[in-house]
């Protein structure tokens, strides 16, 4: 690895790893994609090999990684011409990258084309190497019908947390647009606020949400005595908030409540002080920069992101798929966008799996590669640092102790608009 997060060169992977490895993890991939399926859990398990990232603040090495059929990593090599059991499936190459998945902390999965208006049906993505959604917004029967809880994911499908609907002042947003049906729920005052807060835990969300978006109308929003009502019940029951707030006035009140992280990045331009408070709170922000630009407002919201890395803050990916501009999977773009927020493209990565994994609700990922863990990783078949675009094309992808295989170039599908 040389500085700068430049790519190991092929000739020099090729004499630490040996060709003789390279060569069968080449044949093994022609062998699972003859197969054309995504294959079940190795039972044997499986060895993926290339330049390896293990995440974290890791450097990207010449490596092997074995898993057991189970999923667990069992051993990671790197450097050192490892000599592998002759029955162990190696998949990779000298172009190919080791990596963890990417989890994306905001999305609306009633805008999955995958999924039917019952909520059955496939959640996008997992083929891109996503591995890991959280809906901030959608109906509670929804919710509950694509949460993976304490479970398994389904086969092809990344884990899903969910908040359910958005708590919002009555007649406030998103109701009075794109959540007109059961995406919001109304709090009317301090004590109904605690109660409905309540409920929902009961009923099993992952985390709360609340919005704080006044728009250009002047819709309603939750007054101060509620949202830190709504914070100290949740607080008191083990669940996080994440806040709608894209002003300085509405970001000022989420954090004065004590709210956990924010859903977006702000698009109103924040002062210094208020981005050093942020960074003191320990807020952690979602980024949906993507979606901004596609929409028009993203220059204030990138100027935001820059600050608020420059200050400390951590921030995770998110596409807010279901808006203007988002298909679902990992989108390159959204990686290229904290980039250039000041990260660099192995921070973005490390935004997108570390950083994105333990924000509030996701379970059982990590977004990293150890030893003695499960983990999901994804094979792509060349570097994401030179070119993010790889993650539209993975070569396979271990997860929940399953290979998927991706035999054919994916195909986006086309745009959907504006909800
Ligand atoms: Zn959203």
């Amino acid at each position: 690895m040389t500085e700068g997060g430049e790519p190991e060169p092929a000739a020099s992977l090729r004499r630490r790893l040996g060709t003789r490895l390279l060569r069968r993890a080449h044949r093994g991939l022609d062998a699972v994609s003859a197969r054309r399926s995504s294959a079940g859990a190795p039972t044997r398990g499986l060895a993926l090999t290339g330049t390896v990232w293990t995440g974290g603040d890791s450097e990207p090495e010449a490596g092997v990684v074995v898993f057991d059929g189970a999923g667990i990593v069992r051993a990671i090599h790197l450097g050192e011409r490892p000599s592998l059991p002759h029955e162990l499936l190696v998949l990779g190459g000298v172009n190919h990258w080791v990596v963890p998945g990417i989890v994306d902390a905001h999305v609306h999965l009633g805008f999955d084309p995958g999924l039917d208006e019952g909520g059955s049906g496939t959640v996008s993505g997992l083929r891109t190497g996503l591995v890991g959604v959280r809906d901030l917004g959608a109906p509670l029967r929804l919710a509950g019908i694509w949460q993976t809880g304490r479970h398994k994911p389904p086969r092809d499908t990344p884990f899903v947390a969910a908040a359910g609907p958005v708590l919002t002042a009555p007649g406030g947003y998103p109701a009075q647009s794109w959540g007109a049906s059961g995406y919001a729920e109304f709090l009317t005052g301090p004590a109904q606020a605690r109660s409905l807060v309540q409920r929902l835990a009961a009923d099993g969300v992952d985390l709360i949400k609340i919005a704080l978006e006044p728009g250009s109308v002047g819709w309603p929003v939750p007054t101060p005595d509620v949202v830190a009502a709504v914070v100290q019940t949740a607080h008191n029951l083990g669940l996080s908030v994440v806040a709608h707030a894209l002003t300085q006035d509405m970001v000022r009140r989420a954090v004065e409540a004590g709210v956990d992280e924010l859903a977006h990045t702000p698009t109103e331009r924040l002062s210094e002080a208020l981005i050093e408070r942020i960074a003191a709170s320990g807020l952690s922000i979602t980024s949906t920069l993507q979606t901004f630009f596609s929409g028009g407002a993203g220059r204030e919201a990138a100027a935001n992101a820059t600050d608020l890395v420059a200050a400390g803050v951590r921030i995770h990916y998110g596409t807010d798929l279901g808006n203007t501009g988002t298909h679902p999977g990992v989108d390159p773009r959204e990686l290229d966008r904290l980039a250039d927020a000041g990260l660099g493209r192995l921070g973005a990565l490390r935004a997108a799996t570390e950083w994105s994994s333990a924000a509030a609700g996701i379970r059982s990922r990590s977004g990293l590669i150890r030893v003695g863990q499960p983990a999901t990783a994804v094979l792509l078949p060349s570097s994401p640092l030179t070119e993010p675009g790889a993650w539209r094309t993975p070569s396979a992808i271990c997860s929940d102790g399953r290979l998927t295989v991706v035999t054919a170039p994916l195909r986006l599908p086309a745009e959907r608009p504006t909800t």
